[in-house]
């Protein structure tokens, strides 16, 4: 009888944690299934950037109902289980957590039980993170033989059938296959840290205790990482935030540093909705049936993103606002009558307007924060009420469900070269600004800290960033009365994108110069990570590595949007994909 299938994930964050779920299914639902199963992690594993040595105010950006990683109760509804399967909320209920919902003037807290649509603390969902693991490994079958390597793959060698993997302290291991999950590469707890730029433009990790209180601080960005920033050097330098009848209020502790913010775009995230996670569905949408799109593929092969498939995309938004709006506001029937394209358009809501924005120059450094704040304050009320009851906000949250018929159409080599760097530059970029933006907690905590002079936000958008002795020059581009300031350090508020990882990974870099891998994007510009076939095994030229399997963010190009923890709904792709290579190893007929 042959020997057991051995399969190595190297990397277990919460990419590699679903692979293992779906490995540990595989071989719980059939008996005949023999694997070996090797974790390759230096850290805790099934963490990743979850770390439980995050401090306590960093938050999700998921709502906690949203996430479980026992994806089996959804995938494989015959398996009948003999151990637990929680989800993050299940779980967290069960161990009574609470949540402090606000801090009175006295200081005194004010707690409550949860609810799903809580935002919660990063390090909470590590404990979860680590509970699916331990849950996972100690109930392993007896067809399914689980070992955990802590330590670093350094290269990985092809053998004449498997893969021989090296690891830092110079020790071997060989494998079949070999699933690479390396998300946010070595180090991921430096992407809760604070990164300057140094004058060379290389990233360096810098302490909050060496910025001085006042110090003028540049922050590049809006996105998740500016704001973890902004928490590091406010709430982390004794700040807090205290609720009073006029709203949130920033007390500040004097040691904060002054903040300047400023992005390319100029434009704040759109905040996550607030409540239930209820989606304004409409029965025959676009979303469901899928119709549209999948005629596209089958008449044009290689597709332009702008000329082909946006237009529907800009339909089914405007038909999710319609939805809304017919059932939110009585009086906006008219909007049912002509295309729902237009029908939006006469409603107040542009969803080209709101992916592609038309670089706008504003008079002068007031018009511009008079803006920005208008923005953020008509986001918030968006968020609070939700897409079931905001029509807007209905049309933008549809982009969450359209990126499954998105991933359809343009991954793996769907577009034409040109249209995919534009589809890149612009449609995805635009997306993460407009459904993967802070929670609203973290929106009103801004505008506390910007009421409070903490934060400001004087330049515009896209101004221009110059290195002078001792610091960086700020000046506006984008304002007619041009405006400047002085910041002495510079951070980065951007999450590195797939290209920087691969930088970064002796692993990659190994993987690169022997050509087993290589980067989807040699120009580095589109947030690519490694060129992937279908299968998700890496391809260089002429040839394909088989027996590697590449997940996650490092697929990031080649697959469509991967930066989120495995979950149901609209985050379920990442078992579905796992579960395809899985299938792959234990030569199953494809499930889906
Ligand atoms: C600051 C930040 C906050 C985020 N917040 C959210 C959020 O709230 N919700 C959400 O859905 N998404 C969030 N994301 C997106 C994030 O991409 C995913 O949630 C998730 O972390 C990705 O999981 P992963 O397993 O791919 O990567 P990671 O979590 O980065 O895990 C990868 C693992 O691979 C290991 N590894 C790397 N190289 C090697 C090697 N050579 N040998 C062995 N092991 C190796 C690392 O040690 C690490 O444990 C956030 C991202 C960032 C940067």
């Amino acid at each position: 009888m042959a020997g057991p299938t051995v399969v190595a994930i190297v990397g277990c964050g919460p990419w590699g944690l679903a692979v293992l779920e779906r490995l540990h299914t595989a071989a719980l639902l059939d008996a005949r299934v023999r694997l070996v199963v090797h974790v390759i992690e230096p850290g805790p594993p099934g963490v990743g950037i979850y770390s439980e040595k995050l401090p306590e105010y960093l938050l999700l950006n998921t709502a906690c109902g949203q996430v479980d990683l026992f994806a089996s109760k959804i995938l494989d509804p015959e398996l009948e289980c003999a151990f637990a399967r929680p989800s993050f909320f299940d779980w967290l209920e069960a161990q009574a957590y609470r949540v402090t919902q606000y801090r009175r003037p006295d200081g005194a807290e004010v707690t409550r039980g949860l609810q799903k649509a809580d935002f919660l603390p990063r390090r909470w969902l590590g404990r979860y993170l680590r509970l699916v693991f331990d849950t996972l490994a100690r109930h392993a079958p007896p067809n399914l033989e689980l070992r955990v390597h802590p330590r670093r793959a350094l290269d990985i060698a092809a053998l004449p059938a498997g893969e021989r993997i090296r690891f830092d302290d110079g020790t071997r291991l060989d494998a079949d296959y070999v699933f690479l999950t390396l998300g946010h590469g070595e180090s991921p707890l430096s992407h809760s840290e604070l990164r300057e730029t140094s004058s060379s433009g290389a990233l360096e990790t810098l302490e909050p205790a060496s910025i001085e209180p006042g110090e003028p601080i540049g922050i590049a960005g809006f996105g998740l990482t500016a704001i973890d920033s902004i928490t590091h050097l406010t709430v982390g330098k004794g700040g807090s935030f205290v609720r009073t009848e006029r709203g949130l209020d920033y007390v500040a502790s004097g040691r904060e540093p002054r903040l300047l913010q400023f992005s390319r775009s100029g434009l704040p995230y759109e905040p996550r909705p607030q409540g239930p996670d209820e989606m304004a569905r409409r029965p025959g949408s676009l979303a469901h049936d899928g119709a549209a799109i999948r005629h596209l593929i089958d008449a044009r092969g290689q597709v332009d993103f702008r000329r082909d498939l946006l237009p529907l995309v800009l339909d089914e938004m405007a038909a999710c606002f319609s939805h809304v709006a017919q059932t939110t506001k009585p009086s906006a029937s008219a909007l049912a009558a002509g295309s729902p394209a237009a029908g939006a358009r006469r409603g107040g809501f542009d969803p080209a307007g709101d992916l592609f924005e038309r670089e706008r120059v504003f008079a002068d450094s007031g018009a511009y924060q008079a803006s920005l704040l208008d923005r953020i304050a008509s986001g918030l009320d968006e968020s609070r009420r939700g897409p079931a009851r905001s029509p807007r906000k209905a049309g933008i949250e549809s982009l969450r469900e359209l990126r499954e018929l998105v991933r359809a159409v343009v991954d793996f080599g769907g577009l034409t070269p040109e249209s995919f760097a534009d589809y890149r530059r612009h449609f995805v970029t635009n997306i993460y600004r407009l459904i993967v933006g802070p929670p609203v907690q973290k929106m009103e905590e801004w505008l506390a800290l910007r009421r409070a002079g903490v934060v400001v936000t004087p330049v515009g958008p896209n101004p221009r960033v110059l290195a002078r002795s001792g610091g960086w020059t700020l000046r506006s581009t984008r304002l007619e009365r041009s405006a400047a300031c002085e910041a002495s350090r510079l951070l980065s508020g951007h999450a590195s994108p797939a290209q920087s990882v691969i930088q970064g990974s002796a692993l990659l870099q190994n993987l690169t110069a022997e050509g087993r891998v290589r980067a989807l994007d040699p120009s580095g510009t589109l947030g690519c990570g490694l060129d992937l076939d279908a299968c998700f095994h890496p391809r260089t030229q002429g040839s394909t590595a088989r027996r590697l399997f590449v997940l996650g963010l490092l697929s990031e190009g080649a697959r469509s949007f991967n930066l989120y923890v495995p979950s149901p709904g609209s985050r379920l792709r990442a078992f579905t994909d796992a579960d395809a290579c899985v299938s792959e190893i234990i030569g199953r007929p494809a499930r889906r």
